[in-house]
C-alpha cells in the first residue's frame, strides 16, 4: 500500500496551493480531485480572468460565527505575497476596482501556476479519484479510494462548499468532519442573486440588463456601495451579491438608487427653472428611463409635472428611489452561489495550523471552514493564506 507524509482531498485553490507549498518542504505528498482537471472554480472565476486577490484584504471582510479565525492565517500569508508569487510567474494583472485584482490575460495563468508550483514539490495529483471511506488508526489515516488505498499521518480536506454543483462541489468535506466529531455549522449560498415575488417579479423583469450604482442595505446594518442589476429572475450585481451574505429569508433589504443626488434640492431645483417639465423627464436626468417608466406604470411614480407634484408625493418619491424596501422571496441558491457560508465550526479547528483540536492529523483549509468573504478576490486569498498555514504545520 502506498505511503504518503500528507493526503489533500481537493485539487481546488486552497488544495493545489498548500499541496505546493508542503512539498517544496520536502513532503511526499498526494493531492485527490474527484474531477477531470484541476483548480474548475478558478477557471470559471472572475469571468474567466480570476480575480486572484484584493490589495484592502482585512479580517473585517470575512463572515464566520468566529471572526477572530481568520486573522492569523490572512496576516502570515497576505496579498502582497500571492502578488509577489503572481510576479515571479510574469502574469500580468491590473486592479479592476475596489482593490480587486484579475489576470489581464486568462483564469489559466493561476491554475497553470499553481500547477507549475505543485510540480516543484513532486506533488502526486491523482485525479477522477474518489475517496470511498477514511479510517483512522494509531500511524493515522487509512483510505479506499477507486482503485486503490493509500495511507498518511496527515489528510488535509480542502473539497471547498456546496455552490456550483457542475463543478464538482460536494458535501464530501462536511461528511469528513462530522465523521471525525466536528461541528458543521449551518450551510447556505453565499454571493448569490436575489430572486423576487411574481407580482414584483412581472414588474420588474423587463428592466432585465439595467445596472444602477446603489447603496445596498441589510437589516443588520451592514452596506455596500456598488452596483444593482435587473435580471429576469430578480436583482444581481456586485451590491446585490454582497448584500445576500448579510441577508435572511424573509427579511428586506434597503436599496438608495440615487447614493450621490440629494433628490429633494433637485426636484426643487428643477421646478424652480421648468414647472411644466414632467417627472419623469426630470427623473431621468439622473436614473435610467425605462426604470422610471416601469416605476411609473406600478403606480409607483406619479404621471405630473413637477409643479403638480405636491408635498406628500415629493416625500414618498424620495423614499422610494432612496430607501426602496425590496423582500426577496429568495435566493438562486447553490446553483450560481459563488461561496458557501456556514460549514466546518472553526471553534474545532487551531486558526495557526488548520488543525482539528481533537483529531490530530485532520486538517480543513479553504471554503469548506466556516470562513467566508466578500465578491472582490477575498475568497481566494482565504484559500491561499489557510492553505500556507497548513503546509507550514504539516512540514514542522
Ligand atoms: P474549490 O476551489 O471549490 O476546490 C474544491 C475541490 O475539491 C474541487 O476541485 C472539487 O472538484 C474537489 N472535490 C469536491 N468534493 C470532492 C470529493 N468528494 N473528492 C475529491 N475531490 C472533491 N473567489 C474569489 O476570490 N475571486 C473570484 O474571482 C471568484 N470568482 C468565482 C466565480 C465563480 C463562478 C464561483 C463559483 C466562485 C468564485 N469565487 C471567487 C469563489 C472561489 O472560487 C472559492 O472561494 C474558492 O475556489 C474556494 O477554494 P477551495 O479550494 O476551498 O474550493
Amino acid at each position: 500500500m502506498e505511503q504518503f507524509d500528507a493526503v489533500i482531498i481537493g485539487a481546488g485553490a486552497a488544495g493545489l496551493f498548500c499541496a505546493a507549498q508542503a512539498g517544496q518542504a520536502g513532503l511526499r505528498v498526494l493531492l485527490l480531485d474527484n474531477g477531470k482537471k484541476p483548480g474548475r472554480k478558478i477557471l470559471m472565476s472572475g469571468g474567466g480572468r480570476c480575480n486572484f486577490t484584493n490589495l484592502y484584504v482585512e479580517p473585517a471582510a470575512y463572515l464566520s460565527a468566529n471572526p477572530h479565525f481568520c486573522k492569523s492565517a490572512l496576516a502570515r500569508y497576505t496579498q502582497w505575497d500571492f502578488i509577489d508569487l503572481v510576479g515571479k510567474y510574469g502574469i500580468a494583472w491590473h486592479e479592476k476596482t475596489l482593490g480587486q485584482l484579475f489576470c489581464d490575460d486568462s483564469a489559466q495563468q493561476i491554475v497553470d501556476m499553481l500547477v507549475a508550483e505543485c510540480e516543484k514539490g513532486n506533488v502526486t495529483l491523482r485525479l477522477r479519484s474518489e475517496v470511498l471511506s477514511i479510517e483512522r488508526d494509531e500511524q493515522g489515516y487509512l483510505l479506499a479510494l477507486n482503485g486503490d488505498s493509500v495511507r498518511t499521518p496527515k489528510l488535509v480536506i480542502a473539497s471547498g462548499g456546496l455552490s456550483m454543483p457542475g463543478l464538482g462541489a460536494s458535501p464530501f468535506g462536511y461528511k469528513v468532519a462530522e465523521q471525525f466529531g466536528l461541528k458543521v455549522l449551518p450551510t447556505r449560498a453565499g454571493l448569490v442573486p436575489f430572486t423576487l415575488h411574481k407580482p414584483l417579479l412581472a414588474s420588474l423583469q423587463v428592466l432585465s440588463g439595467v445596472s444602477v450604482p446603489s447603496v445596498v442595505s441589510a437589516q443588520d446594518g451592514t452596506v455596500f456601495r456598488e452596483n444593482v442589476l435587473f435580471t429576469h429572475r430578480g436583482l444581481s450585481g456586485p451590491a446585490i451579491l454582497q448584500i445576500s451574505s448579510y441577508w435572511q429569508p424573509g427579511e428586506k433589504v434597503t436599496i438608495n438608487l440615487l447614493p450621490d443626488c440629494d433628490l429633494n434640492a433637485f426636484i426643487d431645483e428643477q421646478r424652480n427653472a421648468h414647472p411644466n417639465q414632467s417627472l419623469k423627464n426630470t427623473l431621468a436626468m439622473q436614473l435610467p428611463k425605462r426604470l422610471i417608466e416601469i416605476l411609473q406604470q406600478m403606480g409607483q411614480i406619479p404621471d405630473c409635472t413637477l409643479k403638480q407634484l405636491n408635498v406628500r408625493q415629493q416625500e414618498a418619491l424620495i423614499e422610494l428611489l432612496t430607501a426602496w424596501q425590496v423582500q426577496p422571496n429568495g435566493t438562486e441558491g447553490y446553483r450560481t452561489a459563488e461561496v458557501t457560508l456556514g460549514g466546518v465550526d472553526t471553534h474545532a479547528l487551531s486558526s495557526r495550523t488548520m488543525e482539528a483540536r481533537d483529531v490530530p492529523g485532520l486538517y480543513f483549509i479553504g471554503e469548506v471552514v466556516d470562513v467566508t468573504g466578500w465578491l472582490g478576490g477575498y475568497n481566494f486569498q482565504w484559500a491561499w493564506a489557510s492553505a500556507w498555514a497548513c503546509a507550514q504545520a504539516l512540514s514542522e
